[in-house]
């Protein structure tokens, strides 16, 4: 499952972002997951509590925020809305599309104390 590593590098963000700003609790962690990332909202929830567990963002709330896949069509020359990689586009029906959000995942925000 490579849900498990994710949650790794965000508790690696979280440490390190807990150094530079001087926070020793984190109680809740917003991460935006892109449609096109391929990273399972459930597993990542599984995952999260095992990983912070010890850590300083222990118990900590997870939210998750949905981000759309977006993609620039070539032929249309505009941004277009898909749900998965390698759709074609809804307008068009060309598959010329260059992936430009929702490929990703990233923490949005962290509350802490
Ligand atoms: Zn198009």
């Amino acid at each position: 499952m490579h849900e498990m590593s994710l949650c790794e590098s965000v508790l690696q963000v979280i440490e390190q972002q807990a150094e530079a700003q001087q926070f020793r609790r984190v109680t809740a962690v917003w991460l935006e997951i892109g449609a096109l990332s391929g990273v399972e909202p459930e597993a990542m929830r599984f995952c999260f509590d095992v990983v912070m567990q010890g850590s300083l963002a222990d118990g900590a709330r997870l939210e998750i925020m949905d981000a759309p896949g977006e993609a620039w069509c070539l032929p249309c020359a505009q941004n277009v809305a898909v749900r998965q990689l390698y759709d074609q586009c809804p307008h068009c029906g060309s598959h010329q599309l260059q992936i430009v959000g929702g490929d990703q995942m990233r923490i949005k925000e962290l509350e802490v104390e």
